[in-house]
C-alpha cells in the first residue's frame, strides 16, 4: 500500500483494490505492494488523482478519449436515450433507431464501398465477429478450407480468445493456450527495432514480403485473411516504413484473400483522416472499430463490413452470431 498518501480515502480505496478488484494487464504482486494510482475525476485533457495531482492524459484514456473528457452533450444525449429506450436487441427482425441512424454515419466516414456495420460490445468482439464472419464468407463461396488468418508478432487485436489469438504478443499466448487453431503470424514492421542494417525502404519491402511467403507456405487455398492495423498501436506505436503499405497492397491484389484493417486505435482522427485505412489509401474488405467511435464514453465496437462481403453473406441468409 502507498505510505505516502495525503487524502485518507486513497488508503481505503487502494484496500478495496486490494480486497475485491481484479485489473486487467497488471503484476498482481506490484499492486499489493504499491496499489493501484485512484482516477476521480477528468476535463479535456487532464486528469486529477485522489491526491490531488493533476496529470496530462497522453494516452487519452486507453487510446479511446478521442474527443476528451467532460463533453456534456454526449452525457446528455446518453441519458436522454437511456430514460427513452436503454436496451433492445436487434435480432430477429427488430430495430431502433439509434443503431441504424449510427450505422448509416460510420458508412458516410467509411472508405467506399464498405457500407456495412455489425456493432459489439467492444473491439475484441470486433474482431471475434470478423473471424467467424470471414470463415462464413468462404464457406458461402464454396471454400470452406480457406479458413487460416494470417496476424503479425507483437500485434495487438484484443484479449478475447480469438483477439489474443490473432494478436502475436507471446506473453499473451502463454497463458491459456494460445493462439487458436487456424491462425499464422509474420513479423512486424519494425525498422527501428529489428532491421539491423538494412534501410527503412529495403526492410519495409522486406516484412512485407513476408506476407506473401506465408500464403504460398500456407497455400492460398487454406488463407482467409490478413489483419494488421495501418500503424501499430500497442507494441510500440510501429509507424511503417514508406514501403510497406504499398507491397502489401500489390501482395493482396495478387493472391484471393481479404484484408481487415484494425482500426480500433488508427480510426475516428488518429492519423488526421477518418481512418488510417485513408492515410495510406488502403482498401479493406473489413475494419475493426472501438475506442474512438465512442471516445470510451461507453463500451462499444464494430466491424465495417464492405459490400463485397456482405453480398455473400446476405445471399447465404442466416448468420448465427
Ligand atoms: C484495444 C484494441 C483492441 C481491442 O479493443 P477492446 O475494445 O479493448 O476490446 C483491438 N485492436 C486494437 C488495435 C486495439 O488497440
Amino acid at each position: 500500500m502507498n505510505q505516502q498518501a495525503k487524502n485518507p480515502k486513497t488508503a481505503q480505496w487502494q484496500a478495496l483494490s486490494q480486497a475485491h478488484h481484479l485489473a486487467p494487464f497488471s503484476d498482481y504482486k506490484q499492486l499489493a505492494e504499491n496499489g493501484p494510482r485512484i482516477i476521480t475525476e477528468a476535463r479535456g485533457v487532464h486528469l486529477w488523482d485522489s491526491e490531488g495531482y493533476k496529470i496530462l492524459d497522453g494516452m487519452a484514456g486507453l487510446w479511446c478519449v478521442a474527443v476528451g473528457y467532460g463533453r456534456e452533450e454526449l452525457v446528455e444525449a446518453a441519458a436522454r436515450q437511456m430514460r427513452q429506450l436503454p436496451f433492445y436487441n436487434t435480432f430477429f427482425q427488430t430495430a431502433h433507431p439509434p443503431v441504424l441512424e449510427l450505422a448509416q454515419a460510420i458508412a458516410q466516414l467509411a472508405p467506399a464501398g464498405m457500407n456495412h456495420v455489425f456493432f459489439t460490445g467492444s473491439g475484441s468482439e470486433g474482431n471475434d465477429t470478423m473471424l467467424r464472419l470471414v470463415r462464413h464468407y468462404w464457406a458461402c463461396k464454396g471454400q470452406p478450407n480457406k479458413k487460416v488468418i494470417i496476424g503479425r508478432e507483437n500485434g495487438y487485436h484484443g484479449s478475447t480468445v480469438a483477439g489474443a489469438s490473432l494478436g502475436g504478443m507471446k506473453f499473451m499466448h502463454e497463458q491459456g493456450d494460445l493462439p487458436i487453431p487456424g491462425i499464422a503470424h509474420i513479423p512486424q514492421p519494425y525498422w527501428f527495432g529489428e532491421a539491423g542494417e538494412q534501410s527503412p525502404e529495403a526492410f519495409g519491402i522486406w516484412a512485407a514480403d513476408q506476407l506473401e511467403k506465408k500464403i504460398l507456405e500456407l497455400g492460398e487455398e487454406n488463407v482467409a485473411a490478413f489483419i494488421a492495423e495501418p500503424i501499430q498501436g500497442a507494441g510500440g506505436v510501429i509507424v511503417p516504413p514508406d514501403s510497406y503499405w504499398p507491397r502489401i497492397k500489390e501482395i493482396l491484389a495478387k493472391y484471393d484473400i481479404l484484408f481487415v484493417a484494425d482500426e480500433v486505435i488508427c480510426g475516428f482522427g488518429r492519423t488526421g483522416e477518418w481512418f488510417g485505412s485513408q492515410y495510406y489509401g488502403l482498401q479493406p474488405d473489413l475494419m475493426t472499430i472501438a475506442k474512438g467511435l465512442t471516445s470510451g464514453y461507453v463500451p462499444m465496437g464494430g466491424l465495417i463490413v464492405s459490400d463485397k462481403v456482405f453480398e455473400v453473406i446476405e445471399a447465404h441468409g442466416d448468420f448465427n452470431h
